[in-house]
């Protein structure tokens, strides 16, 4: 029921439910009112507190409904479609298809009450150029993945020579052009043929230039991990986080229990790749089924240890890897150990601490994002309760099913051209550029948003021309702070 009240203020809502789970609790919270105002939530009351500022807006009923964090997934790909063919299908897009598809992605993330997403391997660095839309989730971006020339993912854009000097210069160039993440591909995987899970792809000291480049500059680390090798080098390089940790050997999988207890330790934060939803047919690879039952003990074990763990589900790789995916997570979570209120607090507070947003996201607390799930029943009891969603705000804003409409924005249009995307793609055009239809006619200041340029401020030169930006990135030049 939607009761409008008139009066002065405007801009608040009231959402009343049944129950509230705050996303660190252990518990759910009976008779809550959280108050939104425009995309912040300025109060929670529960148990019959009336909250004092509602004397106008808009009082949104949801009985029997628990009011829950907007979900957060820290490792998706929205360039690859959740389709039998990931890789056939990015290859065969032109970018600006690509850009369409990624915008149906996200669009499906948050249909789905996945509110902040961590985008772990784009193509070109077009998932920059999708934050902060509204009609989206809260986009954390990687941009292409570091990989070895001909390694795992190489087709995304980000192969690097596997040199000290080569990775540090590569993950400069991910820092100009705007990452809020540096991931790196430290092992093989399984999208690429020719690539080897079992071995790491770079030597332990460029894996440790890479980090060491990024911490530097300010940017976390997580790797790619299958490789035991690749888990070690990776830890002993100082990574923040880790994603897969399968332990894969060419034989099977073995995890030391000085790595596992070292990973624990360092409170590095491990994306297990958990959520599937099952699709009549489909099975995992051979070589994924026969090392399975060993490598969910071994993150049972991890999990024993004290490992700070989330879903990182890997969403977009496949048909059971659709981008919502992350609400499947709690029930695996759950076989491995997690209390169900861990494993809800795995999906909200604690995964949107691993994208670095901690301080605005995963909560239901004043001064926090307005990102809300309304589901019906009790989640914590019943993880099924997370697929019959009631209502979703997306900073504020009412997510409906007509989301997925609209234009999809200037970068659209833009044929490739590397700087041209990357330019487009962080928010800037080209004043009067031939390739970016769109842009002419409607140029915004061109040095407004480009973190090339301009990062937080500092240095903003008149006019720069697109050759001049690929010299700059070639020639390491220094972000302004
Ligand atoms: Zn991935």
């Amino acid at each position: 029921m939607i009761t409008t009240i008139s009066g002065e203020r405007g801009q608040l809502t009231a959402l009343r439910g049944a129950w509230l789970f705050d996303g660190t609790g252990p518990a759910l919270i009976p008779d809550p009112v959280v108050v939104i105002e425009g995309s912040v939530i300025r109060d929670v009351c529960s148990g019959g507190r009336v909250p004092e500022t509602p004397d106008s807006g808009t009082v949104i009923d949801l009985p029997g409904a628990t009011l829950l964090p907007g979900l957060v997934d820290t490792h998706v790909h929205l360039a690859f479609d959740a389709s039998v063919d990931p890789v056939g299908n990015l290859a065969r897009r032109r970018d600006y298809e690509v850009v369409a598809a990624m915008v149906e992605a996200g669009r499906a993330a948050l249909r789905g009450g996945i509110t902040t997403i961590r985008d772990l391997g784009d193509h070109c660095y077009l998932s920059l150029g999708l934050r902060g839309r509204a009609d989206l989730p809260t986009v954390v971006a990687a941009g292409p993945p570091i990989t070895t020339p001909g390694g795992h993912c190489h087709y995304l854009g980000g192969a690097a020579a596997p040199t000290c000097a080569g990775i540090r210069a590569a993950v400069r160039e991910h820092v100009y052009r705007g990452v809020d993440v540096v991931k790196i591909m430290a092992s093989g995987g399984n999208l690429t043929p020719g690539s080897r899970q079992d071995l790491a792809q770079f030597p332990p000291e460029v894996l440790r230039a890479a980090v060491d480049e990024a911490h530097r500059l300010g940017l976390p680390v997580t790797a790619h991990a299958h490789a035991v090798a690749a888990i070690a080098d990776a830890v002993a390089a100082g990574v923040d986080g880790l994603e897969h940790v399968s332990f894969w050997t060419e034989e099977g999988v073995d995890a030391p229990a000085d790595l596992i207890r070292l990973i624990a330790a360092r409170q590095i934060a491990v994306g297990a790749t958990l959520g599937m939803v099952p699709v009549p047919g489909m099975a995992p690879p051979p070589a994924v089924a026969m090392r399975m039952p060993a490598m969910i003990a071994n993150m049972r074990r991890l999990c024993e240890s004290g490992t700070l763990m989330v879903a990182g589900t890997d969403a977009g790789i496949a048909p059971v890897k659709p981008h919502d995916v992350v609400r499947h997570a709690p029930p695996t979570l759950r076989q491995l150990g997690f209390s169900p209120a861990e494993a809800l607090r795995a999906i909200t507070s604690v995964a949107a601490g691993v994208c670095g947003l901690g301080h605005r996201k995963g909560r239901i607390a004043p001064g926090f994002d307005a990102d809300i799930l309304a589901v019906d029943g009790d989640p914590v009891a019943d993880p099924e309760a997370l697929q019959r969603i009631r209502a979703i705000y997306a900073r504020g804003t009412p997510v409906t099913k007509e989301d997925g409409q609209g234009s999809l924005g200037a970068a659209a249009s833009c044929r490739s051209s590397p700087v041209a995307l990357a330019l487009v793609s962080c928010g800037w055009r080209f004043r009067g550029d031939a390739e970016c239809t769109e842009a002419r006619g409607q140029v915004l200041d061109p040095l407004s948003r480009c973190p090339v340029i301009c990062g937080s401020g500092g240095r903003r030169p008149s006019r720069l021309q697109p050759n001049q930006v690929t010299a700059a990135i070639n020639d390491g030049m220094q972000i302004p702070r």
